[in-house]
C-alpha cells in the first residue's frame, strides 16, 4: 500500500465537537502544519471528510462518505470523534445518522462497520470516541461505545496497527495532532508506533497521574488542603481525581499555559475510561482513600530511602 498520499476522515458521532475545537487551538505543530504537509515525513495528507471543517454539506458530504465506503480514498486514516450507539443492542431505534444520500439513510455504525474494514489506521479522539465517555454513562441508553470496545482491543487496521486512544474530554490540543501524526509516520514506517498502555493510550503522554505531575504536589507533600475554591492547597479535600487519573494536562495544554489543576479546579478524571461514571464521579465528592493510603505508606518508606542515599552522596 503506497502511502506518499494519505487521506484523513473525521467522523462525528455521539459528541460535542469539542475535540474539533480542541484540535483547532493546537500550536506544536498546528493542524495547518500537518495537512498543508509543513511537517517533514507528513506531507501528502488531505483531510477529504470532517463534518465540521469541511465545505461540502448535505448530500455533497454524505456523498464523500459513500465515496469512502466504496473504496475512492484509500488508503486512509479514520479519526472518530464521539461515541458509537449499537441499535441493535439498545432499545430499537436509530441514534446517530451522519448523513443522507439519495433517501439511504447513514447510520454511524455502518460507516464505521465499512470503514474499519478499508481504515490503514483509526484513531479515537477524545473520551466519548476511545471508551464511550457520557453518551456511555449509566444507565446508557443507547448502547453507547468507543471504537476501542466496538473494534475490540485485536482488531488491526490494514497497516497491521491497533486502535490508538487519546484520551481527554477534550485531550489536549498538542495532544490530538502529536498523535495523528505519531500514528503516520508510524504508518509510512518512518518512526516506531509509539507504546502504548492497556487503553491502547501512548505511554510518553499518558504514563503518568495528573497527582504526580501536578504544580500542587508541593501543598498535597505538605498537608495543604484548600477546603474552599480559590484557596492556596492541593484540591483532594475538593474532590481531586488527579491520584487516580492518568493525564498530562498539568504538563501541556497550549503553548505550556492551563492545566485543570494548574488553574485551581479539581481534575475530574475525563481522560480515565471510567468517566464519567465512578471512581471518577461525582466530581467534586472525594476521591476513593486507598491511593491515598497507599502513597502516603510509599511516600514514607521513599523518603527514608532517599535521606539515607543523600547522607551517603559524595561530596562534590
Ligand atoms: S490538586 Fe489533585 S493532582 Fe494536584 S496534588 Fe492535589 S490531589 Fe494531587
Ligand atoms: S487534569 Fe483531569 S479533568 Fe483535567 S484534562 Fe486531565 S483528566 Fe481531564
Amino acid at each position: 500500500m503506497s502511502l506518499k498520499e494519505l487521506n484523513l476522515i473525521w467522523l462525528e458521532g455521539q459528541d460535542c465537537a469539542g475535540d474539533t475545537i480542541s484540535i483547532k487551538q493546537a500550536s506544536n505543530p498546528t493542524l495547518i502544519d500537518v495537512v498543508t504537509g509543513a511537517i517533514p515525513g507528513l506531507g501528502g495528507l488531505k483531510l477529504v471528510y470532517h463534518p465540521t471543517l469541511m465545505f461540502e454539506w448535505g448530500e455533497d458530504a454524505a456523498k464523500v462518505l459513500i465515496d469512502a465506503m466504496e473504496g475512492k480514498y484509500d488508503p486512509f486514516v479514520l479519526i472518530l470523534e464521539g461515541a458509537i450507539p449499537e441499535e441493535a443492542k439498545a432499545t430499537p431505534g436509530v441514534y446517530c445518522v451522519v448523513g443522507e444520500y439519495k433517501e439511504r439513510i447513514l447510520m454511524l455504525s455502518e460507516v464505521i462497520d465499512s470503514l474499519a474494514k478499508r481504515c490503514a489506521i483509526a484513531i479515537a479522539v477524545g473520551n466519548c470516541a476511545s471508551y464511550g465517555g457520557p453518551p456511555r454513562a449509566h444507565p446508557n441508553p443507547t448502547g453507547a461505545q468507543g471504537l476501542l470496545g466496538y473494534l475490540g482491543k485485536g482488531w488491526k487496521g490494514a497497516l497491521g496497527l491497533p486502535v490508538i486512544c487519546i484520551s481527554g474530554c477534550p485531550p489536549r490540543p498538542d495532544n490530538i495532532v502529536q498523535v495523528i501524526g505519531h500514528a503516520v509516520l508510524a504508518g509510512r514506517g518512518v518512526a516506531p508506533l509509539p507504546e502504548l498502555d492497556e487503553w491502547h493510550r501512548p505511554v510518553y503522554l499518558y504514563g503518568h497521574t495528573i497527582h504526580e505531575i501536578c504544580p500542587l504536589c508541593g501543598f498535597y507533600s505538605g498537608g495543604v488542603d484548600a477546603h474552599k475554591f480559590g484557596e492556596t492547597g492541593c484540591l483532594g479535600a475538593l474532590g481531586c481525581k488527579g491520584p487516580i487519573t492518568n493525564c498530562n494536562a498539568a504538563s501541556i495544554w497550549m503553548d505550556g499555559y492551563g492545566g485543570c489543576t494548574k488553574t485551581g479546579v479539581p481534575c475530574f478524571g475525563c481522560a480515565d475510561p471510567s468517566f464519567p461514571d465512578p471512581p471518577t464521579s461525582p466530581f467534586f465528592a472525594k476521591p476513593p482513600m486507598s491511593p491515598f493510603i497507599t502513597e502516603t505508606v510509599k511516600g514514607m518508606w521513599g523518603h527514608i530511602k532517599m535521606g539515607f542515599a543523600r547522607l551517603k552522596r559524595r561530596k562534590i
